[in-house]
């Protein structure tokens, strides 16, 4: 971090500075320009207050210079985190396709979806017990029974189960969930954040609706300063002017996210178009830019689904997607 002072700034006013600094661990390199003083922070700096420093009045300028974010960053953990879900691994090569229905309806249409997905080539079955609606008018989701049922679809396939808690009082229904996942609404809700980062579930946590990589980052910090280091980060498009689409999938996040952390990234097209049709060149790109997942929403009758219909596959739709997808990695490995 570079904090420059400003011009005419008492020497005892600078020394208050440089011995707070010190003070928080850092090693401060000064130097004296032409026009400014300025200071070089070297040391841990993610405790640092950009905001407290850059208030100060005799501060006319700070810079970050490195990620305010430490365990997610791939600076300091060169090698790709490596998740295992019972068996099933993500991340460092290890590939997993994740599909379901948006929300689990019954006991039918979930079991023979999770059989369905399965046959398909999918090891993980999605499912939204709880669902984040826009309308409180809107189905809800079948809650605890919902669980249930995702339970009884793991048993009968073997499928690991993935779904979202919305609240922390929730948390004790999870016990049997394999992974938790954080959805977009709730990727800065720090407080659930803290109490998953006590847990040692593996967590996929979705990037907001209108959040920047380097928040998405934080969020997986948060979970991660808790002592939780399973954490997949998803991206699931973002909202942008365009109305064409429900919202604008960042591809570039993909690869740039790979750069900066060593999480496994999960690439979710069916939220990022909205649109059925749209998964498939979505997906295949997602794979392409380096995603180490897929999440794909997959239902046995789109046109009756309780919540998102419009973009999900059917299974036949899906058991495509995956058999290029494979292809894609298998050429990518190749060269
Ligand atoms: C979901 O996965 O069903 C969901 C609600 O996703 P998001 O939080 O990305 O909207
Ligand atoms: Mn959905």
């Amino acid at each position: 971090m570079v904090v420059s002072i400003r011009k005419g700034t008492d020497e005892a006013q600078i020394q208050n500075l440089v011995e707070w600094l010190k003070s928080l661990n850092l090693e401060i390199h000064r130097s004296e320009g032409e026009y400014d003083t300025v200071l070089g922070l070297v040391g841990d700096t993610s405790h640092v207050d950009i905001d407290l420093i850059s208030g100060l009045t005799i501060v006319s300028n700070v810079m970050r210079i490195s990620e305010p974010y430490k365990s997610a960053n791939r600076k300091f953990h060169p090698d790709d985190t490596v998740i295992d879900i019972n068996g099933f691994k993500i991340g460092g090569g290890n590939f997993q396709f994740i599909a379901g229905p948006c929300s689990v309806e019954s006991p039918e249409q979930i079991c023979s979806i999770a059989r369905d997905i399965k046959s398909a080539g999918a090891n993980l079955l999605r499912g939204g017990a709880f669902k984040p609606r826009t309308s409180p008018y809107a189905f809800q989701g079948m809650r605890a029974e919902g669980l249930e049922l995702l339970e009884k679809a793991k048993a009968e396939t073997g499928a690991p189960i993935v779904t979202e808690i919305m609240d922390l009082s929730h948390l004790p229904l999870f016990e049997n969930v394999d992974v938790i996942q954080v959805g977009a609404r709730n990727m800065q809700n720090f407080e659930l954040l803290k109490e998953l980062g006590k847990t040692d579930k593996p967590i996929l946590l979705k990037r907001g609706l209108a959040a920047t990589m380097e928040e998405l980052l934080m969020s997986a910090e948060y979970i991660m300063a808790g002592g939780n280091s399973k954490v997949m980060l998803c991206e699931r498009g973002i909202r942008t002017f365009e109305h064409y689409t429900r919202n604008t999938m960042d591809i570039s996040a993909i690869a740039l996210l790979k750069e900066k952390t060593h999480l496994p990234i999960i690439a979710d097209p069916s939220h990022a178009a909205g649109i059925s049709r749209m998964v498939r060149p979505l997906a295949l790109a997602a794979v392409a830019a380096g995603a180490d997942g897929l999440m794909i929403e997959v239902h046995n009758d789109p046109a009756h689904a309780l919540c998102d219909g419009p973009q999900a596959l059917r299974p036949e739709e899906f058991a495509k997607i995956v058999k290029e997808a494979n292809a894609i990695r298998e050429i990518m490995t190749k060269f």
